[in-house]
């Protein structure tokens, strides 16, 4: 393979026998493999590592041929080369010659290359995996994949900015725009004013979002003093306050004591 200018053969004399993703079935001492996580090299020969990395991972005490003990890809060394690309180095020759922790640098030999494992004859079975899924390394051991760390940028799901001078609220199970109105010390008035969307002030439904205007302390209008439930049912009785009629008087009460300070009033109202 001429093409390979990334080599895992110190003597860069790397020929494919199978592969990535081959559609092929080995089958041996009656268990059976299909398919092909990685590129298998021959001919015999050290094998180094095509990047800097550090071993993470190393087996060595699998003899031989190994099926169905788990042993499948007998002696190996996996090379971690930043948080994203592993390389995993497979069937080596028994008898490690580097250690979990140790940093190799590009071109270090790894292992021997061996038939440990679910193996069939002398070969490097080379495996790179994305975030621990094994990717075709030959676009890689060809130049034409960088292994760089950065992963693919998910772009930001976007949502229309807020309008100017406000934040967000979203509604919960039990709200209402007055008691949202009352959590922000807002009038009912200046929230609804911020929210033009919502037609009907009595319909908010849970996971709505509700734009609050931020209303500097300095800027709140000083709640007026309080008159009290018996007060101001009298100024209704009477037409004074500036109350005014059903419905439009239900909100400004509500705005102005809350809804329980409402039915109150209207309590006293109704014993008039
Ligand atoms: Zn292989």
């Amino acid at each position: 393979m001429s093409n390979i200018t990334n080599n895992v053969l110190e003597q860069k004399n790397e020929r494919v026998t199978s592969y990535f993703g081959a559609n092929r079935t080995i089958t041996l001492q009656g268990t059976t493999i299909n398919g092909h996580s990685g590129i298998d090299f021959v001919p015999e020969g050290w094998i180094i590592t095509p990047e800097d990395g550090e071993v993470i991972s190393v087996k060595d005490s699998v003899a031989g041929v190994s099926v169905g003990t788990g042993n499948d890809f007998g002696n190996y060394v996996h090379l971690r080369v930043n948080p994203r690309y592993v390389l995993r180095f497979c069937h080596l020759k028994q008898g490690a010659i580097v250690k979990v922790g140790q940093k190799l640098k590009k071109g270090a030999r790894v292992g021997y290359m061996g038939t440990t494992g679910f193996s069939t004859g002398i070969h490097l079975h080379f495996e790179i995996r994305d975030n621990n899924i094994a990717i075709d390394p030959l676009p890689y051991l060809e130049g034409k994949l960088k292994l760089t760390a950065t992963t693919a940028q998910v772009p930001p799901v976007t949502e229309p900015p807020p309008p100017a001078n406000t934040s967000r609220y979203v509604v919960v199970a039990g709200d209402t725009m007055t008691k949202i109105a009352e959590k922000f010390k807002l009038q009912l008035g200046a929230l609804a004013a911020a929210n033009p969307a919502i037609k009907d002030i009595n319909k908010i439904n849970v996971g709505q979002v509700i734009n609050i205007p931020n209303i500097p302390p300095t800027l709140v209008v000083p709640t007026p003093p309080q008159k009290s439930a018996q007060q101001v049912a009298s100024e209704i009785w009477r037409g004074q306050g500036g109350w005014g009629n059903d419905p439009g008087r239900k909100e400004k009460l509500i705005a102005y004591g809350g809804a329980a300070f409402r039915e109150e009033v209207q309590q006293l109202l109704n014993k008039m």
